[in-house]
C-alpha cells in the first residue's frame, strides 16, 4: 500500500536522481546478475545502484522482517529480481521463519552472518533445512575480527569441509573474508585481507574442487582482494572453478558509481564494488568465462526463470 512515508521517499528519489544519460553505465556485454545485493529500503534504491553500474538482475538479500518491503521492490521490476532471506537461526524461531519465507517464494537463504560455530547444532539445523527445501545457503565466514570486539562468523573455517561433506544435499555458497583468505594454503589467520602470492592448496580452493555442493560468491572487498593479490594464480583459479563462481557486489554505494561508499579499504574506497569487481573479472577471463561468472552460473544454480 502506498503510505505517506513511502510516497515521500519515492518523490525524493525522483527529484534527486541524476538526469538520464548524464553518465553512462558500463556495458558488460550481456546480462549481469549481482547475487549479493542487500535490500535497501525505498522501492528504487536497489534499482538505482544496479542502473549505475550496468547490472541487469539481482538476488536481493533481505532480512525476514523486511520481506514485505522487498516484495514491493521486486514488484516494480519483477523480471529483474529474485529474493533470498535471512533470520537468526541461533534462536528457536529462526528456522520456522525461514521455512515460512521459503513458502513465500524466496529462492535461497542468506546472507547468514552469525556468531555461531560452523558445526554448531544451530547451523546444522539450517544446513538440514536448506537440503530439505532445496534452497542454497549463502554464508559469511570470518575467523579474524575486522575491528576489536567484532567477533567471528561461522567459525572456524577449517571445520567447514567436514560440514560440506556431512551435508551433501545442502548447497553452500561461500562468502566473506574467511572464504577468500583461505584460497591460499598459508593463511595465518592474522588479517581479514591477506596480500601477496597465493600458495596453492588452500581450503576454499579444495572445497570448490572436491564438493559439487560448494560454490563461491565473489562479492565485497574479500572477493576483490583475492582477485587483486595474485592475478596469475587467480586467472587459473577462475578457469578451474568456471561453473562454481558467481559475481556479487555487497556494495554500499548508493548510485553504482561509488557515491557514499562506506569502506575505507584501498581497493574499493570511494568506488562501486560492482564496477571494480566486474572490471577485474572482465580483464582476467575470456568472454565465455565472464558470461558464466557474471550471469549463467547463478541462473543455473538457483533455477531462476526471469
Ligand atoms: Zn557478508
Ligand atoms: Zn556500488
Amino acid at each position: 500500500m502506498l503510505n505517506r512515508r513511502h510516497f515521500l521517499q519515492t518523490t525524493l528519489a525522483a527529484t534527486t536522481a541524476a538526469p538520464a544519460g548524464a553518465q553512462d553505465a558500463p556495458d558488460w556485454g550481456g546480462s549481469v546478475i549481482d547475487i549479493h545485493l542487500h535490500f535497501r529500503p525505498g522501492v528504487d534504491a536497489n534499482w538505482n545502484h544496479m542502473k549505475g553500474c550496468g547490472v541487469t538482475h539481482a538476488v536481493l538479500l533481505t532480512r525476514a522482517a523486511d520481506e514485505e518491503k522487498a516484495k514491493e521492490a521486486v514488484a516494480a521490476h519483477p523480471k529483474s529480481y529474485v529474493r533470498f532471506s535471512s533470520a537468526d537461526v541461533g534462536t528457536p524461531e529462526g528456522i520456522a521463519t525461514l521455512r515460512k519465507s521459503a513458502a513465500g517464494g524466496l529462492l535461497g537463504f542468506g546472507e547468514i552472518k552469525l556468531h555461531l560455530a560452523v558445526d554448531s547444532v544451530e547451523m546444522q539445523r539450517l544446513y538440514a533445512l536448506a537440503a530439505e527445501l532445496q534452497r542454497p545457503v549463502l554464508i559469511h565466514f570470518a575467523d579474524v575480527p575486522q575491528f576489536e570486539g567484532e567477533g567471528t562468523f561461522t567459525s572456524p573455517f577449517n571445520r567447514l569441509p567436514a560440514m560440506v561433506k556431512a551435508h551433501p544435499r545442502t548447497t553452500f555458497i561461500g562468502h566473506g573474508d574467511g572464504f577468500w583468505a583461505n584460497v591460499s594454503a598459508d593463511f595465518a589467520n592474522d588479517t581479514p585481507y591477506p596480500t601477496g602470492k597465493i600458495k596453492p592448496g588452500g581450503i576454499s580452493d579444495k572445497l570448490l574442487s572436491d564438493y559439487p555442493n560448494m560454490y563461491g560468491d565473489m562479492s565485497a572487498n574479500s572477493g576483490r582482494n583475492a582477485l587483486a593479490r595474485d592475478s596469475e594464480f587467480m586467472r587459473d583459479f577462475l578457469k578451474r572453478h568456471k561453473n562454481k563462481l558467481m559475481f556479487g557486489s555487497d556494495c554500499s554505494c548508493s548510485d553504482g558509481r561509488g557515491k557514499g561508499q562506506a569502506s575505507k579499504q584501498p581497493l574499493i574506497a570511494g568506488k562501486c564494488v560492482a564496477r571494480e569487481t566486474l572490471a577485474a573479472l572482465k580483464q582476467m577471463t575470456s568472454p565465455e568465462l565472464f558470461r558464466k561468472i557474471a550471469f549463467d552460473n547463478a541462473v543455473k544454480l538457483m533455477k531462476i526463470k526471469f
